[in-house]
């Protein structure tokens, strides 16, 4: 049910009583998905939000959703600050993630990713508590639920949350529903071994990291379009195209419907950087190159709304 009754506000979906998808309308820049998971005397999140103010609303949620029960644990998907920024705002909850979440959270810290003129609000970065490697299992209450990573993709670190007795799954950003994927800190080569394990877990109803819920039909989009993007860079790198002039000379064809077309260009880079044989996750071009070229591509700077109430802060980072 919604929180409110804005269509761009935060919507809260119930999905089977005490387990609920926290969703951030419209999914594109900076707007994530989380979980509110409750248990009989604490509360679980599945990652945060990028702001102080949107993740104050988060715990609010979370609150109302739960008679006011304390979070006592969140598991970050990925350290990506859209999913992690808001770790600070609850002390005494433990952060859990695979061990290069908390390596690459420390590693970029808070300010390179963005422009100082976003409004992030106080942040401060609280890294992972307890860190795996494949898997780890958590309790909510009785009900197993796993923690799950098979391998890099989005990201070297990208955690899904597996509830078996629900064929119910969280991707993190894994999959963006109705939206471009991202891979520029991640990889396309083994994007597809994650795909087909992710298949094989049967899920039914998928909470991706951007954009509404779904079901197991996200993947093969996905998968054809991380093929498109190899076959466009396998010719644009031999011609001695840059991965933006590659992007403008490509018919998008059915991805045009997909949200963020500009990703391409920065998917372009991770394709590159694969044809060079660099290693996944490999750094590429900088950050601010990254979301200059793909403003470049679109025509206008990237928009990111980040502040609340959504409808009157748009923040246009144009990266100089
Ligand atoms: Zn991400």
């Amino acid at each position: 049910m919604p929180i409110t009754g804005a269509a761009a506000d935060p919507i809260l979906v119930a999905l089977g009583g005490n387990v609920h998808a926290y969703l951030q309308p419209d999914g594109g820049w900076g707007l994530n998905n989380a979980g509110i998971l409750v248990a009989p005397d604490s509360v679980t999140l599945i990652d945060t939000a990028m702001t102080i103010p949107r993740t104050q609303r988060l715990r609010d949620a979370a609150a109302a959703a739960s008679g006011g029960r304390p979070v006592r644990t969140i598991v970050n998907t990925h350290h990506h600050p859209d999913h992690t920024f808001g770790n600070a705002l609850f002390g005494g909850a433990t952060i859990v993630a695979h061990e290069h979440c908390r390596t690459r959270a420390a590693d970029v810290g808070l300010t390179p990713t963005l422009d100082p003129a976003l409004e992030c609000g106080p942040v401060e970065l609280r890294l992972p508590d307890v860190t795996f490697t494949n898997a780890i299992q958590l309790f909510l209450g009785d009900e197993p639920i796993e923690l799950l990573h098979f391998g890099a993709a989005h990201t070297l670190e990208d955690v899904v949350v597996w509830f078996p007795a629900r064929k119910l799954l969280f991707t993190g950003d894994l999959v963006f529903s109705g939206a471009t994927p991202l891979v520029m800190d991640g990889t396309i080569r083994r994007y597809f071994a994650t795909l087909d394990a992710l298949r094989s877990l049967g899920a039914e109803t998928i909470v991706c990291g951007h954009g509404p819920i779904t079901d197991a039909s996200c993947f093969d989009p996905l998968e054809r379009y991380l093929h498109f993007v190899q076959d466009v860079a396998r010719d644009a790198f031999a011609a001695g195209k840059t991965p933006l002039q590659a992007a403008r000379a490509t018919d998008l064809a059915e991805f045009a419907a997909f949200a963020h077309p500009e990703r391409i260009v920065a998917n372009l880079h991770r394709a590159y950087s694969e044809l060079r044989g660099e290693p996944d996750g490999a750094p590429i071009a900088p950050v601010a190159q990254l979301f200059r070229e793909m403003g470049e591509f679109q025509g206008r700077a990237l928009e990111w709304h980040l502040s609340l109430p959504c409808s009157d802060a748009v923040h246009r980072v144009a990266f100089a």
